[in-house]
């Protein structure tokens, strides 16, 4: 993904939902990619450690969603009350599971405090202030300004009235900012405590972002902006930490391998290729730093060598679904769609058919031109576009496969969902009414292509 040029890179997948809620940031750089990054692996890794969390919270029911960013800057942050926003950076900077599960359990904290709604109603609340104070301080202007002396002492009153309340509704804000913070601390530090584990690795983050730190120096970073951290507050989260009977329990080695192998992935997708390698030199023969160099390979184009360094680790842990994943993706990147077919199948069941993998499988299937491939890929599609309802990529081959079918109100239909997820409404609609041709009148794909022809812009989101 940070590669725009090749398609499939980690699938990243840029979700019209997503798109409507990402930071400016990240839409104002679109030419190094999508804005959301799409994979299993990393996906699956960051809901085990969020999942026992939210329970603990009561939030288990909710459905709440993990969407990683393609930000490398440190990052996380609640926006709808159904999702946690990741930057891919949170989770290369760090350096053991328990430090990204505390920025979680901080996060669940806002969920579960429901600080979002109750900071739009502050927000509204100071608007109304503030409209309030400027009436009154235009009100003295224009009193000292009839005076015929616009220097006079009531129309500079009029000025001060203005800027007054308006600092003073900002340390409101900013006083309200800080007590949700503290309470995020708290809860986070609750939840980490029921599932047994320690608050030392929020801790040791959120103290490098403390107020007079060089994170803090340099200003930018999104996480400082929306959590200032005076030093009190990270002294108030250390004494709390620290009072935990967990306070020095470490992360499972398992656990461990797992959080360095997604680094490892993340670092061979998005990093420049010397930047790979300074981290993952030769000498280093763990196997994260090997993933990363054959991901490195396949990248840059070795497809030879690649799929041996591929194959020398599925040797250490055959039964490892995403190591089957690379090696298919690896292959159809390569335009070898057949030889593809049977490490994605092997993926497929061996990850209890992630709906991701399944769309790089049907997409091999697809690729092939082999029309006995047809029926089982429509298939493998539609089951993984029954659960994963907001990658376009799923949809796209979805539409090939029902063209090469002859079914044309199918593969309109699946290319007008496929255009539609991207953000594309105006193509989503031209095919959707093409679409509902083809159908009988009221049949479930006419009322599926008539939704997306009335359906409207999602927010933040162009109408063309
Ligand atoms: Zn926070």
């Amino acid at each position: 993904m940070a590669l725009p040029k090749k398609t499939s890179k980690l699938t990243a997948v840029a979700t019209a939902v997503a798109l409507a809620v990402a930071p400016m940031s990240a839409l104002a750089q679109q030419a190094k990619g999508p804005p959301v990054i799409r994979d299993t692996e990393a996906e699956q890794l960051l809901r085990e450690y969020t999942r026992p969390i939210l329970r603990s919270a009561g939030l288990e029911k909710q459905n709440i969603q993990i969407v990683i960013i393609n930000e490398s800057v440190f990052n996380a942050f609640v926006a709808d009350g159904r999702r946690i926003f990741v930057n891919y950076g949170a989770m290369m900077q760090s350096e053991t599971p328990n430090q990204i599960i505390g920025v979680m359990a901080h996060e669940t904290g806002h969920l579960a405090g429901g600080h979002l709604s109750k900071m739009r109603e502050q927000m509204a609340q100071a608007q109304t202030q503030l409209i309030i104070a400027m009436l009154l301080g235009a009100g003295a202007m224009v009193a000292g300004s009839r005076g015929g002396n616009s220097n006079s002492g009531l129309a500079n009153a009029g000025a001060a009235v203005v800027a007054g309340p308006q600092e003073m509704i900002r340390r409101t804000l900013i006083s309200y900012v800080r007590q949700q913070e503290e309470n995020a601390d708290r809860a986070g530090v609750k939840f980490l405590n029921a599932t047994g584990q320690s608050a030392k690795g929020m801790y040791e983050t959120f103290k490098r972002f403390t107020n007079d730190s060089l994170f803090a120096a340099r200003g930018a970073d999104p996480y400082v902006q929306s959590h200032p951290m005076p030093a009190e507050r990270v002294a108030a989260l250390e004494e709390m930490a620290r009072s935990s009977p967990y306070w020095d329990k470490k992360d499972d080695p398992a656990l461990q391998l797992r959080h360095d192998m997604v680094r490892a992935k993340i670092s061979a997708f998005m990093e420049r290729q010397d930047t790979v390698y300074r981290r993952y030199p030769l000498s280093n023969d763990g196997l994260p730093a090997r993933y990363a160099r054959a991901i490195t390979t396949y990248l840059h184009g070795d497809l030879r060598s690649a799929l041996a360094q591929i194959d020398g680790l599925i040797q250490v842990q055959p039964n490892n679904p995403y190591f089957y994943e690379l090696r298919g993706q690896a292959l159809l990147e390569g335009a070898k769609p057949a030889e593809a077919i049977a490490p994605l199948r092997k993926a497929v069941s061996l990850s209890n058919n992630a709906p991701l993998i399944e769309m790089l499988l049907g997409q091999a299937l697809v690729a092939t031109d082999n029309k006995a491939y047809t029926e089982e890929a429509i298939a493998i599609l539609r089951a993984a576009v029954a659960r994963e309802s907001e990658a376009p990529l799923g949809y796209a081959q979805l539409a090939m496969a029902y063209g090469r079918k002859g079914d044309f109100a199918q593969a309109d239909l699946a290319s007008a969902q496929a255009a539609f997820l991207r953000g594309d409404n105006k193509t989503a609609r031209e095919l959707a009414s093409r679409a509902k041709t083809r159908f009988a009148v009221g049949t479930p794909g006419w009322v599926k292509a008539d939704d997306i022809v009335a359906a409207k812009p999602l927010p933040g989101q162009n109408s063309n």
